[in-house]
């Protein structure tokens, strides 16, 4: 820890799985394809900078972020990889970028024609909107009005062409087809090809072997998760997750038959009970609607009772324990583990979302 924390609460992420996911995927993909590790959103919640060195060392040679902001931490803490922006940056940012080294995408025309002002050299990737509805160019006039505009600004470098494909998850492949055809479509008006096309998120990485053009932006499968429920049914490799969640039971009680727990008394014991308190709650991420969830003590599932509380939470044991127990709520602990699939299934989500979503005040510490 590089700053004192006294609450026994906190992500584990183990560096070494993300780098040997990392090796696997290169292990599958033609040597030719290079590997762009997407960090945005503080690397899935995993931590950007921590990662994003991770990722680089395991053999990633570019990286992805959505922000500027996001960006220029990386840079920031010394790392020189290209960077592309992955989303919608305003022009002000231009001259910081073209300073910095970092590549912008250029979504539409409209963003193109409003760097008309700005004369110095500047990198960017041409985003195509194949089918995904987002950002990027959809019609091929558009696109034709774009390359013409740059071919008369030759400090405009055009380093990438990329597109995101919406459903490359799915089993049905019928719209993934739609959407590579409709890029390939866009990239034969390109006089010239830019130096790295690239289309594959992880799903997309994982599934098709023979079509990822120059890179593939891994991001979910990076941190080992799945990118969806039939993805997992179908990865070439294992993934090896790199997250998990931790505390100590900080205070245990025995209550009589008929107590209640927590915030609106929802729950009472039927019994005389062995309840915990664990200093974890919806302000670190561990949301309320996980309160039919588990957690891990001493290799056992444990449930959570009553309502979780902002910064605490309580649940069931089937026995005494010490004060300072160790508890998993994400990860294995002997043999018993808690994914955070399970927990995507009690919150209606995606596991994206959950890592997201833990907060700040959570320390990340690395191994
Ligand atoms: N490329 C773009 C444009 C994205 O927005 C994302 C993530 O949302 C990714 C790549 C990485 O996708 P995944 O995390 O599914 O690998």
């Amino acid at each position: 820890m590089s700053q004192p924390y006294y609450r026994p609460t906190f992500i584990q992420i183990d560096l070494q799985a993300i780098k040997t996911n990392i090796k696997h995927l290169k292990e599958i993909l033609p040597e030719s394809t290079k590997i762009m590790a997407v960090v945005k959103a503080n690397a899935y919640g995993h931590g950007a900078i921590e990662v994003a060195n991770a990722a680089l060392q395991a053999g990633a040679t570019q990286l992805a972020v959505a922000t500027p902001e996001e960006a220029l931490q990386l840079r920031d803490a010394g790392i020189i990889a290209d960077i592309l922006v992955l989303g919608a940056s305003p022009i002000s940012f231009l001259h910081i970028a073209a300073e910095r080294n970092i590549t912008l995408t250029a979504y539409s025309f409209e963003w193109l024609f409003a760097t008309r002002h700005f004369t110095k050299p500047f990198k960017t990737h041409i985003k195509i909107d194949s089918g995904m509805g987002r950002i990027g160019i959809v019609q091929e006039e558009e696109l034709q009005a774009a390359l013409a505009f740059i071919k008369e600004r030759d400090w405009i470098e055009i380093t990438g062409v990329y597109t995101h494909f919406s459903t490359a998850d799915e089993e049905d492949e019928h719209h993934l087809k739609k959407q590579i055809a409709v890029f390939e479509r866009m990239l034969h008006l390109f006089e010239q090809r830019p130096a790295i096309v690239h289309t594959s998120n992880s799903a997309a990485t994982l599934r098709i072997s023979d079509q990822h053009w120059d890179a593939v932006r891994f991001g979910i499968s990076m941190y080992g998760i799945a990118p969806s429920p039939w993805m997992e049914e179908n990865l070439p490799f294992p993934l090896i997750s790199a997250l998990s969640l931790h505390t100590e039971v900080v205070h245990v009680k025995r209550v009589k038959k008929g107590a209640t727990i927590g915030y609106g008394a929802t729950y009472t014991a039927t019994s005389d009970e062995w309840i915990a308190t664990l200093p974890i709650g919806y302000a670190d991420g561990f949301l309320r609607k996980l309160h039919n969830q588990f957690v891990l003590i001493k290799g056992k599932r444990m449930p959570i009772v009553g309502k979780i509380c902002m910064d605490q939470c309580m649940i069931r044991l089937d026995e005494q324990v010490n004060i300072g127990e160790k508890v998993v709520l994400l990860g294995k602990q002997m043999n018993e583990e808690i994914r955070i699939e399970e927990w995507a299934n009690a919150l209606q989500t995606i596991p994206y979302e959950i890592c997201c979503t833990f907060s700040n005040r959570l320390p990340r510490l690395y191994s």
